[in-house]
């Protein structure tokens, strides 16, 4: 028996194993842990990650075909990481790794190339060369220690001939070194203003000194206020972890909506010794692949980025940031549904870091956490400078006549803060003219032909969409029902609010922030600018003017259907709505003058919005945790929601009755609930039925996820299953 070298290879394709590859010999040496490579699989070839090489006995194994990469792209300590977010998933681990590495390597390895470039370094050797062009090019490199050679062109001209004499007389060295494309060296770092920590951010950050220091997996907590400070308290924690040479990784719901924040860590980093990626998705494959192998390499110290991010390869973690923990934005919703809060508490514990989640309105189940003493509770309970929160008065709709959305109060509001000459901003849940439209003499009403929603009106480009496939259509004359000419659009969307406020309030400047006016490159750091120089006065949008924006101006925000949220079919929805308001009246009163803040609402009663009046998140939580615990949901249960969809109705009926069946048999300590068609019963043209699997611990949920691929073996071709553990969002 001879001895060889034998891969284990995760195979990126559904595949709930492992495979064994031999090495050949002339692949020993570059086939290292972290690398793409090529494999046979069954009659064709498949790319895989290369996690483990042993020695051993590879008689009847198949070579590995072609190493991808010449450089690994994950560390050997990170396996472990992608096995048990793989085993906690239910996801195979090939996928795993696949949905982890940036976009552009997912594939067979071309398209993303490595750029390389010169770099000369000083040596040991005093002196100085005759020519003064080589002294002046010497002394640079001394001064720097290493200069890239298209930093010398651009200082020099034509510094070959001499750069070539310094090597030469052995002054200066010379080596090869991948270069980094970064978006960032074109944009110039703003100025940072230091601020003198408050009372209670001092002592958040003793606490959190405290966890640092230990060196052991620590989750934290930090429950403050908008406007309280956190990323003060961000910044600080992350400087102590690398003068410990830890580095940090920070986490953040969409990086699209947080310029300002990227803007403020750049800003405290730069300067000093920290290097500082991002990730994001306005970057090219070329962009996100340098940024990554720079992680890789270890020559970055802060890692900034959205979702994902929880993946990237920074070796030494000390500390991982969660910026609002609590938004649904971390879970991902299709393929690999994980969520990147629970899979940084799982890295931190791995990697025995501090976690610190951060958020006005703490996830029910992460402050169910904090109370229960598995998770640190830090709180910061004012905001900085003792700036009052905003005063919010709820508006009864009722009051108000059928079909209009303004209230009087809410417009007067608005008039009065407008000859102030002060700012207000709008949120309205619904972009789009109006969410749909109706025939007013027979009452047809317009669907979406794949799904089961209706279209809304597009004014400005005269056409109807669905907002879930994007069909569109274009908005009939006559109905098709009843050939009656009287089709109206119902209801209110952002666009249709920014046109009849500036009838209204005619001289206004105004604006509109959602996902139309924004879709262009570019075009939401415009809005944000312009509101940052007061150049609008009125800026109506979605939920994404509720995000992280800090608008020194604005003293006035509206909330124009706070019913839109808290009657979304989904046991989250007074979580969401909580959480959407308090964010939102946060944006009111950040600086010197005081907010206000107005909610149109038919329930003015409801305790979510109660407690988001009286910014009472205690209140909510335990008025929250009553009905949860009634009905076993999560803090208090734990949920799987498995999906079957497929083009054939009666097919998925059928094959989703067969895997209950097959559920309920196999799982005793398990609620199996359904099938039942899902809220979104049909979705880009496929039925689709869901089976929710409900137990007070998570462990009988393991034991049973373990016979699904026995269980998934019945379900036939044409229907497919999604496995989504711990859903956010069961539409
Ligand atoms: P949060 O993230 O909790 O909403 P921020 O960190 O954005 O709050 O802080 C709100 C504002 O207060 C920012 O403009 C920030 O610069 C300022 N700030 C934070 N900490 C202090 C402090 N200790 N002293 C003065 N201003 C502060
Ligand atoms: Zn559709």
């Amino acid at each position: 028996m001879t001895e060889s070298l034998i891969a284990t290879v995760a195979v990126a394709a559904p595949i709930d194993k492992t495979l064994s590859y031999a090495i050949p010999a002339e692949l020993i040496g570059r086939a290292r842990v972290g690398v793409r490579l090529k494999v046979p699989l069954g009659r064709r070839q498949a790319v895989g990650y290369l996690l483990a090489i042993c020695e051993g006995d590879d008689a009847g194994l198949k070579p590995v075909a072609e190493v991808l990469d010449e450089a690994p792209l994950f560390f050997a300590e990170m396996v472990p990481f992608f096995t048990r977010a793989a085993e906690y998933y239910c996801h195979p681990i090939g996928e795993v790794i696949r949905c982890a590495l940036p976009a552009g390597l997912s594939g067979r390895g071309e398209g993303v190339s490595i750029l390389r470039e010169k770099v000369f370094s000083a040596t040991t050797l005093s002196g100085e060369p005759s020519g003064t062009r080589q002294q002046q090019i010497l002394a640079l490199v001394r001064e720097q220690g290493h200069v890239p050679l298209s930093v010398l062109r651009e200082r020099f001209d034509a510094p070959h001939a001499p750069l070539k004499r310094l090597v030469e007389l052995a002054f200066l060295t010379e080596a090869e070194v991948e270069r980094v494309r970064d978006p960032f060296l074109a944009t110039p770092v703003s100025a940072d203003t230091p601020v003198e920590p408050t009372a209670e951010q001092q002592e958040v950050l003793s606490r959190i000194e405290t966890a640092l220091a230990a060196g052991e997996f620590s989750p934290l907590l930090l429950h403050g206020v908008t406007g309280s400070g956190k990323t003060e308290v961000y910044l600080r924690a992350i400087a102590s972890s690398l003068k410990k040479g830890r580095r940090a990784l920070v986490l953040v719901p969409e990086i699209a909506l947080t310029p300002q924040l990227v803007g403020r860590f750049r800003a405290r980093f730069v300067d000093g010794a920290a290097s500082i990626a991002v990730l994001h998705s306005g970057l090219s494959d070329g962009e996100r692949y340098d940024a990554w192998r720079a992680i890789a390499r270890g020559d970055v110290h802060i890692v900034i980025g959205a979702r994902s991010a929880v993946f990237a390869p920074l070796p030494k973690l000390g500390v991982i940031v969660i910026d609002e923990e609590h938004e649904a934005s971390y879970k991902q919703g299709e393929g690999f549904r994980y969520h990147a809060r629970d899979l940084a508490l799982l890295r931190g514990q791995m990697e025995a870091a501090t976690v610190l989640l951060g958020s006005a309105t703490p996830a029910v189940t992460s402050f169910h956490r904090a109370l229960g003493g598995q998770t640190a509770y830090l709180e910061l309970t004012g905001r900085v400078q003792d700036r009052p929160l905003p005063e919010v008065e709820m508006v009864d709709m009722t009051a108000t006549p059928y079909g209009e959305y303004l209230s009087e109060t809410l417009a007067e509001a608005l008039r009065q803060n407008l000859e102030r000459g002060e700012q207000s901003l709008l949120l309205l849940n619904r972009r789009g003219f109006a969410p749909y439209i109706l025939c007013s003499d027979c009452g047809t009403s317009f669907r979406c032909p794949n799904c089961e929603i209706t279209l809304t009106y597009h004014q400005q480009q005269r056409h109807l969409r669905c907002h879930y496939c994007d069909y569109t259509d274009t908005p009939p004359e006559l109905c098709p029902q009843c050939r009656g000419g009287n089709i109206l659009p119902e209801g209110v969307g952002t666009e249709r609010l920014e046109i009849e406020l500036a009838e209204l309030l005619p001289g206004a400047r105004m604006a509109r922030m959602d996902r139309d006016t924004t879709s262009r490159k570019g075009a939401h750091q415009q809005l944000i600018d312009q509101m940052t120089r007061h150049e609008i006065d009125i800026l109506v949008g979605t939920q994404m003017i509720a995000k992280g924006h800090d608008f020194p101006g604005v003293t006035l925000v509206g909330v124009v259907n706070a019913d839109a949220t808290l009657n979304f079919p989904d046991f989250r929805s007074a979580e969401r709505t909580f959480s959407l308001l308090t964010q939102v009246a946060g944006r009111a009163g950040r600086g010197l003058l005081p907010g206000r803040v107005f909610i149109q609402t038919y329930s003015p009663e409801h305790y979510a919005l109660v407690c988001a009046a009286s910014h009472d998140y205690r209140q909510f939580f335990d008025q929250e945790v009553i009905f949860r615990e009634e009905l076993g949901y999560p803090p208090f249960g734990f949920l799987v929601n498995l999906v079957l969809s497929g083009n054939d109705g009666k097919k998925v009926a059928a094959a989703a009755e067969a895997l209950a069946e097959g559920l309920e048999q196999a799982g005793a300590e398990v609620d199996v609930l359904g099938p039942a068609p899902c809220p979104l019963a049909r979705l880009r043209g496929k039925t689709r039925v869901q089976i929710l699997l409900k137990a007070p611990a998570r462990m009988p949920l393991r034991r049973l996820l373990v016979r699904l691929p026995q269980l998934k073996k019945q379900i036939p071709a044409g229907v497919g299953l999604a496995v989504d553990v711990d859903p956010v969002d069961m539409l």
